[in-house]
């Protein structure tokens, strides 16, 4: 049969060539012990890249999520997010698990939420009232089809943290997707963050990675919280060299897949079975179906003429495009969804 064509995430690509090369000539060491040069690397010239000191790997993006949230507050504080948020609602609770924190949800603008409701929901330091000690922004907004956010907003609600001494964390699982459209440069957004999440496993094509950005001693202190959530990995370089591989190869090509999100997005927009379509601005496409059509319908039709896509509740279905979605198997997805009915 032939391969399945999968828009189900961004996280299904398989490492290049180039990139296994890479990672098979690693530098490597007991990273435990501050000694994997090749993580040691990956971890500077992330750092480096956002303007920031200091770098920690992790295994994953939750990690590096849930890593800061930990090291930015105390048991019973609340945080400020927005009601799509990643760390809210894909991370299995962990805020509370984690770090006993509270989440106050704020319904944004697709994701985004505004300086002026962050202003409106900070508690004032009564006794009786949770501490609000954080705020968490996600750049591109997954669950809102992969919105970003202008440099203008993010550098209004650092004005509000500031003023009344709150961390601001990036869940920047997609930072560079978002850049790729804004054009602002790395470290003129990370500017504005006590700490920067980035994943290397989704459009940067790495098997595995997430990179977690800070001043000294605040990584100093997710260095220590890593290890307690099991993190601390020994030779990681083998991981780490997949990153650098990343750095230098794998971001200046994001544009293709916001071209060819675009592109799927333009026949959608014409489809008869799709009611609405959130805008496609980066490399995440998500449509509501008619009612006549459930997205567990949709999806396993569609999957009959070879392209995979997930469901997102009862009616809505997300494609993300990606590395390993070639120009030929754009082509073949767009004759699967215009021959759908
Ligand atoms: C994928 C993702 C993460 C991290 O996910 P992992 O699978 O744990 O690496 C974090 N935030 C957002 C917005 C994501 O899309």
């Amino acid at each position: 049969m032939e391969k399945f064509i999968d828009l189900r995430s961004d996280t299904v690509t398989k490492p290049s060539k180039g990139m296994l090369d890479a990672m098979l000539s690693a530098k490597v060491g007991d990273d435990v012990f501050g000694e994997d040069p090749s993580v040691n690397t990956l971890e500077q010239r992330t750092a480096n890249l956002f303007g920031k000191e200091a770098g920690l790997f992790c295994p994953s993006g939750t990690m590096t999520n849930q890593v800061a949230i930990k090291a930015h507050t105390q048991p019973g504080d609340e945080l400020i997010c927005d009601t799509h948020a990643h760390i809210y609602i894909n991370e299995g609770g962990g805020i509370a698990f984690n770090s006993g924190v509270q989440v106050r949800l704020l319904p944004g603008d697709q994701g985004r939420i505004a300086a002026k409701q962050v202003a409106e929901n900070i508690n004032p330091s009564f006794d009786w009232l949770p501490r609000t000690s954080l705020v968490c922004l996600e750049n591109t907004v997954n669950r809102a089809g992969g919105s970003y956010y202008s440099l203008r907003s993010i550098q209004e609600i650092s004005e509000v943290c500031k003023k009344n001494n709150l961390k601001l964390h990036l869940d920047g699982a997609r930072i560079f997707n978002a850049l790729t459209e804004t054009g602002d440069s790395p470290m003129e957004t990370a500017k504005y963050f006590d700490s920067v999440s980035i994943c290397f496993s989704k459009g940067l094509g790495c098997p595995v990675g997430s990179v977690l950005i800070g001043d000294k001693e605040f990584i100093k202190k997710a260095r220590r919280v890593r290890k307690v959530f099991g993190g601390g990995m020994r030779q990681a370089g083998f991981l780490a060299a997949a990153g650098i591989y990343a750095l230098d190869n794998n971001i200046k090509r994001l544009k293709e897949d916001h071209l060819r999100a675009k592109k799927i997005a333009a026949v959608l927009e014409k489809a008869p079975y799709v009611e609405s379509l959130l805008p496609v601005t980066t490399n995440i496409i998500i449509f509501t179906l008619k009612s006549k059509i459930t997205s567990k319908e949709f999806i396993s039709k569609l999957s009959k003429k070879g392209v995979q896509g997930i469901g997102f509740g009862p009616s809505m279905v997300r494609f993300v495009t990606h590395l390993d979605f070639d120009n030929a198997m754009l082509m073949k997805t767009l004759e699967a969804l215009k021959l759908l009915s």
